[in-house]
């Protein structure tokens, strides 16, 4: 049986079409699915008839919620959900002043082998499908009863490995008559999968790219995150150049404050030189999210000062991010692990 909530509106009509239904029965079934139905028994504007071929081809293949974890202090949520083949993933949703912006899963676990970071721990299990990546923003806007205004793809997974899904996924979300997500408020965050950047770059989508970097050198990169010994940073900024020129979109690259690692004013000075040339960089200063299973720290807030000061007097545009969540082991697939590990 195909999963009904895995497909794109032009895919429902098509195949509607061939099974002789009306075209516009596609548009019908793609508002009732992200409207957040837990059964096609629920839909109820199609003629019985109609609705029963729909059921007996197609199945709405829906996440379920394990568990809900919510920060006391800034209100950062957290929800562990269970897939269809019983792998389980996490979404995180945080409010700003702005709205509501939820960091989703594209994969279970993942294999790109980040030093600091928890969900590769065990690995990849699976992609998700695209149907899976909107199921978790059309779950959590009905069970909060809100409207979500930010898409992050930064959860579990790395997107570009997921590649056709993803892109998949932007599309559901983006469709109007589906969850209605403009492309500019879409994030995808990627370790730095170079090829997959340039494919990504010729669609001219107008989402927004974030770049892990975490380090200044190719030397310590490689360190902290095995996909520097394929790419090396001078590969990974001109595949960064070529999306900018491409679809004129800001790029941001995520720095991760580990202290004495990656934090000191030495690869402040060579990330200013690294960055000075692109006139469209941006840095994210996250303090890193410490994790159980390794020895790597935050960095002291002196530090942070210090760093950003040197990125400031060489005109790299930053921001010094606010850690959200920490309550509630909000780093990616902490609380996963948690769940799955014996
Ligand atoms: S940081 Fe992202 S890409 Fe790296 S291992 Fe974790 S989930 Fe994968």
């Amino acid at each position: 049986m195909k999963d009904i909530n895995n497909m794109t509106k032009d895919e429902l009509r098509n195949e509607f079409k061939s099974l002789g239904l009306q075209a516009f029965r596609g548009n019908q079934v793609f508002k009732w699915i992200n409207s957040g139905i837990e059964s096609l028994e629920e839909i109820n504007n199609i003629s019985k008839k109609d609705k029963e071929i729909i059921v007996e081809k197609y199945r709405l293949n829906k996440i379920k919620l394990i568990k809900k974890y919510e920060d006391a202090i800034d209100g950062t949520k957290k929800y562990l959900f269970r897939l269809s083949d019983n792998n389980i993933i996490e979404t995180v949703l945080m409010k700003y002043k702005y709205g509501y912006s939820i960091c989703i899963s594209s994969q279970a676990g993942c294999r790109m082998g980040c030093d600091f970071c928890a969900s590769t721990i065990e690995g990849l299990e699976r992609n998700l499908t695209a149907g899976e990546m909107s199921d978790q923003i059309i779950t959590v806007e009905k069970l909060e009863k809100i409207r979500i205004s930010n898409i992050v793809i930064m959860g579990s997974g790395e997107p570009l490995d997921n590649y056709d899904n993803t892109i998949k996924f932007i599309n559901l979300a983006n469709d109007p008559e589906g969850l209605n997500k403009g492309q500019r408020h879409i994030t995808l965050s990627t370790c730095g999968l170079v090829p997959e950047i340039y494919k990504l770059a010729d669609l001219k989508l107008q989402i927004n790219l974030s770049v892990s970097l975490h380090a200044p050198s190719d030397s310590l990169r490689k360190k902290l995150m095995p996909i520097a010994k394929k790419y090396s940073i001078k590969e990974l900024i001109e595949a960064c150049n070529y999306y900018y020129g491409k679809t004129n979109r800001k790029i941001t690259f995520e720095y991760a404050m580990i202290n004495k690692v990656n934090d000191t004013a030495e690869c402040a000075r060579l990330l200013v030189d690294l960055l000075k040339k692109m006139d469209n960089a941006m840095v994210n200063l996250i303090p890193v999210n410490e994790i159980t299973e390794r020895e790597f720290k935050k960095s002291a807030k002196d530090s942070v000062e210090s760093f950003s000061e040197i990125l400031k007097r060489g005109n790299i545009s930053h921001t010094v991010r606010r850690k959200l969540g920490s309550e509630i082991e909000a780093a990616c697939g902490q609380l996963r692990r948690g769940h799955i590990k014996p």
